[in-house]
């Protein structure tokens, strides 16, 4: 099959477009043909390598994707040949306390396609069964694609761990990013008011077209002053973090008291300060959030289905164009998903 690989860590250029092994189906689990695979940050940091990570080398990347299945292995009930799916990127081990909980990014084991185990930059992928989620017959394979992964963190982020209330104000950092997009919708579902930041007025006017509320230009303007006059001096219940050292700081100071701060990403860098004095007297909360569970993901499939929720597609290459993706993502201009047709 053809398949993006790259044999050591590095730029978009160590990214080959080339043959590979076609992967045999083994018990319960199914080989689906790609049909697009959506690209994250997460990319970007498996092929540059991450320290204390071994990842297993030749490694096919890509955690979002949608097709079609093509064989099933023994053992195989809930899906059948020929059947539309959408993959949840989460893959874990389903037996410990954590898996039969429901809370499967818990589980010790847990990876996602294209992380530890090979993804969907390819034109075959073998994946377990539960992967299989129902496909939503109102989307192409490029929208599907663009979907589980950012709808899933975002959700588990505002619902699962910053438990967003109506009527709260809720700070969205980097809203034209995959992660952005899907945070502005999950926000107004639970009918908060949202700001919204991104560093052009272009990316702007498509956050408020998303339903932001209020929205601040981070390149000319300082976030935390902004929220502040947006806010009446009294700051946001929930910032949306995944940029890291750049806007920690702002964050930070943008809480209002009892303000939950949720972070899923750096972006920018990891380092940040605390000033424990703000943390204990305003009564802050740092949470820390990692992907989702296959619950949450069923959820909003449900909701994505019916329309409430809606993919946001930057732009789609063909899949052998995938180092100029890379390279496109990287440079940030996007709004919305970059995906790869197969
Ligand atoms: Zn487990």
């Amino acid at each position: 099959m053809k398949a993006i690989l790259f044999r050591a860590h590095g730029g978009p250029e160590v990214l080959e477009y080339t043959d590979a092994p076609k992967p045999e189906v083994r018990h319960g689990e199914v080989l689906v043909r790609v049909r697009a695979c959506a690209l994250n940050h997460l990319d970007i940091w498996v092929r540059g390598g991450l320290p204390g990570v071994n990842f297993p080398l030749p490694h096919i990347p890509g955690s979002d994707i949608a097709g079609e299945i093509e064989e099933i292995g023994p053992g195989v009930t809930a899906v059948r040949v020929g059947q539309k799916v959408v993959l949840a990127p989460g893959v874990s081990c389903g037996k410990c306390a954590a898996c039969v909980a429901g809370l499967d990014n818990r589980c010790r084991d847990f990876t996602n396609l294209g992380y530890l185990i090979d993804g969907g930059c390819a034109e075959f992928v073998r994946v377990p069964e539960v992967n299989c989620l129902p496909y939503p017959e109102n989307l192409s394979f490029e929208e599907a694609a663009a979907t589980p992964l950012v709808f899933q963190t975002a959700w588990h982020m505002l619902v699962g761990r910053a438990e967003l209330a109506p009527g709260e104000d809720v700070l969205v950092l980097g809203a034209g990013s995959g992660v952005g997009t899907a945070a502005i919708q999950i926000a107004k579902f639970f009918g908060a008011r949202v700001i919204a930041t991104a560093g052009s007025d272009e990316k702007l006017a498509k956050a408020k077209a998303l339903g932001a509320d209020e929205l601040i230009n981070h390149k000319t303007q300082k976030i935390a002053s902004e929220v502040r006059r947006i806010t009446a001096k009294r700051g946001v219940d929930v910032v949306f973090e995944h940029v890291g050292t750049a806007t920690w700081d702002d964050s930070v100071a943008s809480l209002a008291p009892c303000g939950r701060l949720v972070t899923c990403g750096t972006t920018t860098g990891y380092d940040a300060k605390v000033d424990l004095r703000f943390l204990f007297v305003r009564q802050l909360s740092l949470l820390g959030s990692y992907m989702g569970t296959k619950t949450e993901l069923h959820t909003v499939m449900k909701l994505v289905a019916a329309g409430r929720l809606k993919p946001v597609v930057d732009r789609i290459l063909p899949l052998s164009e995938a180092a100029a993706a890379h390279r496109y993502l990287e440079a940030g201009s996007q709004f919305g998903k970059v995906v790869l047709k197969v």
